[in-house]
């Protein structure tokens, strides 16, 4: 058995992993601790519940997801959580006494949306395949010929963070025009409660409600995002000819406003080199539990 665990921006996320499936999972929320403590925090919250774990399971290795460019084990750059060149594989490893794999949380959820989708049609086991985590930002990942592609040196296939308009907004990464401040589901969300004047955060469902009652009052917000994401994923596809392309990350929560649409821009418009009459653009299917699962992989 496994641990797999998925650091978000304010919450981890950990679970006993026994043939990819989630055996038992656990939640701890860190938005309100302090920031400066938070590695503190993160790995005290890891070391107790993996100690309790193994009482009860006999675990093998461990697996983290985190929202960043990982190497050798070490985080190089955590934006949402300020944090830089932090060795989580080997603190934790010294902590516990177990082998520990670090991955990017973008890539972790495309293995396991892979695995979910190969053991749905073993037809597709050499596919190829792109994976956009839609969120607070964007993260991405690449299936080629049935394999996970990663970088060397550096991590790499940072999607959310290709330039789509020269000079544009700037980014966290500080660069101008990045993916992620057009078609991140924080900046939409933005827009929309900006133009709304919804001063407080919403989610979910309230948020999904305000959404559907103001569709007119928002609908040139709805379609410039529609026209970001597909210059987006159109260039992509442009790089990879992927069998498919697969949306997950908060932004399957309001798919359904956006998916068809996306898709249509795509095959109606001159975005793609090779124009298609379709094309197979799916919305993820394991929601929360892809990072943890995917960590283990
Ligand atoms: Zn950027």
């Amino acid at each position: 058995m496994k641990i797999g665990i998925d650091l978000g921006g304010s919450h981890i996320g950990l679970g006993v992993i026994e043939n990819k499936k989630i055996i038992e999972k656990f939640e701890k929320d860190f938005s309100n601790e302090d920031k400066a403590h938070i590695v503190e925090v993160i790995e005290n919250y890891i070391t107790e519940k993996v100690n309790e774990l193994r009482n009860k399971y006999d675990i093998e290795s461990i697996g983290i997801a985190v929202p960043g460019s990982v190497q050798n084990g070490i985080i190089s750059k955590m934006v949402n959580l300020g944090i830089t060149n932090y060795n989580i594989k080997q603190n934790l490893e010294e902590k516990l006494n177990i082998s520990i794999h670090v991955r990017n949380d973008a890539k972790c959820a495309c293995l396991a949306e892979f695995n979910n989708i190969v053991k749905n049609d073993e037809n597709l086991r050499s596919a190829n395949i792109v994976f956009l985590s839609i969120g607070t930002g964007i993260g991405g990942g690449v299936i080629y010929n049935g394999k996970l592609l990663e970088g060397h040196n550096f991590d790499g296939y940072e999607i959310g963070h290709m330039v789509i308009k020269e000079s544009g907004l700037p980014c966290k990464c500080g660069k101008y025009g990045c993916f992620e401040r057009y078609g991140s589901i924080l900046e939409y969300k933005n827009k929309v409660k900006q133009r709304l004047n919804i001063p407080q955060e919403v989610h979910g469902d309230a948020l999904r409600e305000i959404l559907d009652n103001n569709r007119q009052e928002i609908l040139d917000i709805n379609n410039q995002y529609i026209s970001n994401l597909a210059l987006g994923i159109s260039n992509l596809i442009n790089i990879f000819e992927p069998d498919m392309v697969i949306l997950g990350g908060g932004f399957s929560h309001f798919s359904y406003m956006f998916k068809d649409k996306i898709l249509d821009t795509l095959i109606n418009s001159s975005l793609l080199f090779n124009r298609r009459e379709n094309f197979d653009l799916r919305i993820a299917e394991l929601g929360n539990d892809a990072g943890i699962v995917g960590a283990t992989f």
